[in-house]
């Protein structure tokens, strides 16, 4: 329909200093979660020190981008109107192999389909000069692209 006004552009992540790497990661198709040099411990989202042993000697690792959902959301109300197409859609939170939790969505299950343990493999939506958002499908249904 070429009459109707195009949507509002969707809000855009907001990436600062301690962000940057992750989503220079993504941008080349790469899902990184920063990594402890002290203890080991693996996180999301960024920070300035690990949240396990407090330690600011934080490096980034890539990830395997699988998955599984550990919870879900699923809205029928668009709360911003560049989403409104999009009706219904989820809000996941993805546990990822290596263990940090990543706020996402699944896409290619039906409504009402998805479920806490599905397994989800990561994929990179280009949404603007440079940056992709880490988004999800489910692992059985990935081409190997
Ligand atoms: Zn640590």
């Amino acid at each position: 329909m070429t009459t109707e006004a195009p949507l509002p552009d969707k809000p855009l992540p907001v990436i600062d200093a301690v962000t940057q790497p992750f989503w220079d990661a993504a941008a080349q198709g790469r899902l990184v979660v920063q990594a402890c040099e002290v203890c080991g411990h693996r996180q999301l989202p960024a920070a300035v020190t690990c949240a396990e042993c407090g330690g600011r000697a934080l490096g980034w690792v890539d990830v395997s981008g699988r998955g599984v959902v550990h919870t879900f959301t699923v809205l029928h109300r668009a709360y911003h109107p560049a989403f409104a197409d999009e009706l219904p859609y989820n809000v996941s939170i993805i546990e990822l192999d290596e263990g940090p939790l990543l706020l996402s969505n699944v896409v290619g299950v039906p409504a009402g389909e998805l479920r806490i343990g599905q397994q989800v493999e990561v994929f990179f939506e280009p949404v603007d000069e440079g940056l992709s958002l880490p988004k999800f499908a489910p692992a059985e249904k990935r081409s190997s692209d």
